[in-house]
């Protein structure tokens, strides 16, 4: 089976979120079961190319447009991937960053199009065309409507969050080739949302033009659905609904990996997490000036946008003082006011001890971040799917989350009775408020304090449990196998 997946990111590579770790994880264990594998993404300026094997220019002379293109191809985590170097004059991927130009629009129909004229010239029939959110949703209509001769048996699309949907003009759609006009209806691209009938809406492209739909957990597949969710596509989602199929996302156990990882001082196992995560812990505070005694640790590792509560994170600030805890934020915005916002409040607990704010994309820090907390909060408005909770429990770490989309669907209260006790691996909280959220810090705090060993068992049970690959990519697998009949 030829699968080829285009997206905007691949961790090893480029990687802004959640997005770039799916794009390795899941490809790398599909090539492990079912053999080749490709990975189609721009070839980013900032790529470190050395972290490519058996690197050479495949294509060196193609056309998109006008424009004149070259195709990289090498091996990472055993898959092929292919890097397209764009040489459009507006260089479009010569920005130093995946996503945030003014022409992301046009940069990403530009990378659409430029992969399908790629996998035309190799002509090798296609099984499973699979592509990541709205990015590369365009391809859909392209193989349907202009790519005809390209062999592609079934078109699969993921929806990482369908709060980004590539709203643009008719012209963008001119600008590639595409009669923008002819797509200027509700059954086909036209924006949902009535405010903005002259809009294109690109992931609704994809929505109407795939084979298959697969949001990013069980929970979300329904939710979506809904007005308070569907952010103006739930109409269409909902017409569509015998295509959706929700498949929860893994992580990748050996990046996420306690036991072996180079980062922290010392790496440690579930027999020696108590230990291991203490020495962490006084790792971490003598980098940034932290108290240790005082705990529990509470942190969050996130983008601050309003989808992650950035107000319910100020309150679990607030709430993890009062308590007598200990607060790390790792994190920072891509919007000024929210970042305004968190740089006030570095402002107002500069020199606490119990409290490190840390804005920037590292890393480094985040695993000793979440080798180092207690517990990890994820106040979520709506969560896709969320990895943090996944990476948390594999470091031994109790997540506090908000229940809702994937959060949902991975994270059980260790008090909700209608849960097997051996699944019960955190906490929950059903409104994304304060109130809601802090009733259950409080009840965490409590247990914390005077629930040792059942505090421990959850860690254990956080540690053991599987949340790599495998499954998912087992039932990615499935729906292939159906939509190939
Ligand atoms: P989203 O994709 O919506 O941002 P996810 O929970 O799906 O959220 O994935 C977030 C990923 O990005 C996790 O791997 C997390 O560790 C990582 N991450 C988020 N913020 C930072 C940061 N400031 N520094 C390092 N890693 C971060």
């Amino acid at each position: 089976m030829r699968i080829v997946h285009l997206a905007a990111e691949f961790a090893p590579l480029a990687k802004a979120g959640g997005l770039g770790e799916v794009i390795l994880g899941l490809p790398r264990e599909q090539a492990r079961i079912s053999g080749e594998v490709e990975i189609i993404l721009p070839k980013y300026d900032f790529i470190d190319l050395n972290k490519l094997e058996n690197l050479k220019i495949e294509v060196p002379d193609f056309k998109c447009l006008e424009y004149a293109n070259a195709m990289w191809s090498g091996r990472s985590e055993g898959c092929s991937v292919h890097l397209l170097e764009a040489r459009h004059p507006a260089g479009y991927f010569h920005r130093g960053k995946i996503y945030g130009c003014e022409d992301d629009i046009a940069r990403f129909l530009y990378f659409s199009r430029a992969a399908l004229e790629y996998l035309k010239v190799k002509k090798e029939p296609i099984d499973i065309l699979h592509l990541h959110d709205w990015h590369v949703s365009i391809c859909a209509a392209l193989v349907k409507d202009l790519f005809k001769e390209l062999k592609v048996k079934a078109i699969v699309l993921s929806i990482h969050n369908v709060e980004y949907q590539g709203k643009c003009d008719i012209s963008d759609l001119d600008a590639i080739g595409l009669k923008g006009a002819a797509y200027l209806s509700k059954d086909k691209l036209q924006d949902d949302n009535p405010k903005f009938p002259k809009s294109i809406n690109l992931l609704k492209g994809g929505i109407v033009y795939a084979d298959a739909i697969v949001p990013v957990s069980p929970s979300y597949a329904q939710e979506i659905l809904t007005p308070e969710y569907g952010f103006n596509l739930n109409q269409t989602l909902r017409k569509h609904q015998a295509k959706i199929k929700g498949i929860i996302n893994g992580i990748d156990q050996k990046i996420w990996d306690p036991s072996h990882d180079a980062v922290l001082i010392p790496s440690y196992s579930v027999e020696s997490a108590i230990g291991g995560k203490q020495a962490n812990r006084e790792a971490l505070a003598k980098k940034f000036p932290l108290a240790v005694k005082k705990r529990p640790w509470l942190g969050a590792v996130t983008r601050l946008v309003p989808q992650k509560g950035p107000e319910l994170l100020e309150a679990a600030l607030e709430k993890t003082l009062e308590l007598g805890g200990a607060f790390l934020l790792l994190g920072s915005s891509p919007m000024p006011t929210i970042q305004e916002q968190f740089d006030k409040l570095k402002e107002k607990y500069k020199g606490n001890p119990q409290v490190l704010l840390h804005y920037e994309y590292n890393e480094a820090v985040a695993h000793l971040i979440y080798a180092a907390l207690d517990f990890l909060i994820v106040p979520s408005h709506f969560e896709p799917c969320g990895l943090t909770q996944l990476i948390a429990m594999r470091y031994g770490t109790i997540p506090i989350v908000r229940a809702t989309g994937g959060l949902k669907d991975t994270v059980f209260d260790c008090e909700d009775s209608k849960v097997p006790v051996n699944q019960r691996n955190g906490f929950t909280f059903p409104e994304a408020t304060a109130y809601s959220m802090n009733q259950t810090l409080e009840r965490a705090f409590k247990l914390f304090r005077t629930e040792v060993p059942i505090f421990q068992s959850m860690i254990r049970r956080g540690m053991e449990a599987d949340f790599s690959w495998k499954k998912p990519a087992q039932e990615y697998l499935r729906l292939y196998h159906r939509l190939l009949g």
